[in-house]
C-alpha cells in the first residue's frame, strides 16, 4: 500500500487522497487582458515530466485540505509534501537503481524542468 504523507495528518493510505493536477499554476490576474492562446495555455497546457513533478492533492477522506506534493513519476514515490502557499522544496533528483528511487537530500537546486 502506498502511503501519502499529508502535511496536516501524517502518512495515510493513498485511497484517502484525490489528485488535483499540476501545482503552482497561477491564474492570470486579468484574464480579459490576455490573448486566447495565453488563456488556452493556462487552462490546458501542463508539463508531463519523466521524473519529479509538483502536484496538488486533496486529503478527501481525511482532513479535506489541499496540499502540494513532489512525486517522482517513474517510481511513484512522494519525495515531499507541503502546505499550499509554501514554496516548492528544493529536492535533489533521486537516482533510480533497480526499479526504486532513493530520496535525495534537500538543498541544491531543486527543479528539473
Ligand atoms: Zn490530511
Amino acid at each position: 500500500m502506498l502511503l501519502v504523507p499529508c502535511p496536516y495528518c501524517g502518512p495515510r493510505p493513498e485511497i484517502e487522497f484525490a489528485y488535483g493536477g499540476e501545482a503552482h499554476i497561477a491564474r492570470p490576474a486579468n484574464p480579459s487582458a490576455i490573448s486566447d492562446e495565453a488563456w488556452a495555455d493556462f487552462l490546458y497546457m501542463r508539463t508531463n515530466p519523466k521524473g519529479m513533478h509538483a502536484e496538488r492533492w486533496r486529503h478527501v477522506h481525511g482532513c479535506g485540505r489541499f496540499f502540494n506534493a513532489v512525486r517522482h513519476t517513474i517510481s511513484d514515490r512522494f519525495l515531499a509534501t507541503y502546505k499550499v502557499g509554501e514554496p516548492r522544496p528544493a529536492i535533489v533528483e533521486p537516482v533510480l537503481a533497480q526499479g526504486s528511487a532513493s530520496v535525495g537530500t534537500a538543498g541544491a537546486g531543486g527543479e528539473s524542468s
